[in-house]
């Protein structure tokens, strides 16, 4: 059985889509089954992993609807196959933002996405969902799928105070929809040492939060920015690179982690 886990933050651009593939590809990396959900109709987690989303024939919103199961409409990637980090994908594009609104009549409509994992899950280890920077009717989907929440965060000071909002969806969610969810940790990303603001942060949120902080941290790296426009994780564009390399950390990290859950 898979452990689903989202990678959610309703703020934009905070590094949800390079912690969902660098963290999918780095999994593979150390010999894990991953399937990969890009939930954001921008598609951005489908393109990064090398997959056009405007030739995709099936995708996320066909599941969603109904009229394709997962194992119909996953696809590989040849890039992350000759990068040896290969992992499925279950990919969107904008078709998705219609979905939020054929399902509104629809009875169960936030359990859609659970009950289509459902029947893949034996086939995975892990199952790494990209959220849309919003809490919609999508992100719903995603978090009553999940078993846990990875946060990306940067350690600047308005992060703390999106946090509390995510935090009360969670508390939500968990207490009316899916009781198995939980934060499972925030990752600080974009990290910059240097820069005092970022490191008094990074010492408040172990302060408040404890061991929900990861151990691993994700520098700010133009190797990972850069790597999208290869239509590939930075774990494979350059895994030499100090991003790389805190994924791939951080992909351990997650194994360690789930075997305690
Ligand atoms: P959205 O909310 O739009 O879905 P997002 O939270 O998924 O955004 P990303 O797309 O992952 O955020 O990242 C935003 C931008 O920051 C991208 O241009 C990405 O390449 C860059 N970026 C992310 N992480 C890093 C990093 N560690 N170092 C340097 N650049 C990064
Ligand atoms: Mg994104």
């Amino acid at each position: 059985m898979a452990k689903i886990f989202c990678v959610a933050n309703q703020k934009g651009g905070v590094g949800k889509t390079t912690t969902t593939v660098n963290l999918a590809a780095g999994l593979a990396k150390v010999g894990q089954r991953v399937l990969m959900v890009d939930l954001d109709p921008q598609g951005n987690a489908t393109m990064g992993s090398g997959v056009d989303k405007r030739q995709l024939k099936l995708t996320l919103y066909d599941v969603l609807l109904e009229s394709a199961s997962i194992a119909e409409a996953r696809v590989k990637s040849d890039k992350l196959i000759e990068g040896g980090c290969s992992y499925d994908i279950l990919g969107a594009n904008r078709e998705l933002a219609g979905a939020e609104v054929e399902l509104v009549d629809v009875e169960r409509r936030e359990k859609r996405l659970k009950e289509a994992l459902a029947k893949v899950s034996d086939e995975y280890d892990f199952v790494l969902i990209d959220c849309p920077p919003s809490l919609s009717m999508l992100t719903l989907n995603g978090l009553c799928s999940a078993h846990g929440v990875i946060v990306p965060m940067q350690c600047e000071y308005f992060a703390l105070e999106g946090l509390t909002d995510l935090v009360n969806t969670i508390k939500q969610v968990h207490a009316n929809l899916n009781p198995d969810l939980q934060i499972i940790g925030l990752l600080r990303v974009m990290f910059d040492p240097r820069i005092t603001l970022q490191a008094q942060v990074s010492d408040q949120l172990k302060a408040h939060f404890g061991d929900k902080v990861f151990d691993a941290v994700i520098p700010r790296n133009v190797r990972l920015a850069e790597a999208p426009s290869y239509g590939v994780p930075g774990v494979v564009f350059d895994p030499a690179s100090k991003g790389a390399q805190s994924f791939v950390s951080f992909a351990q990290e997650m194994v360690e982690r789930i075997q305690k859950m």
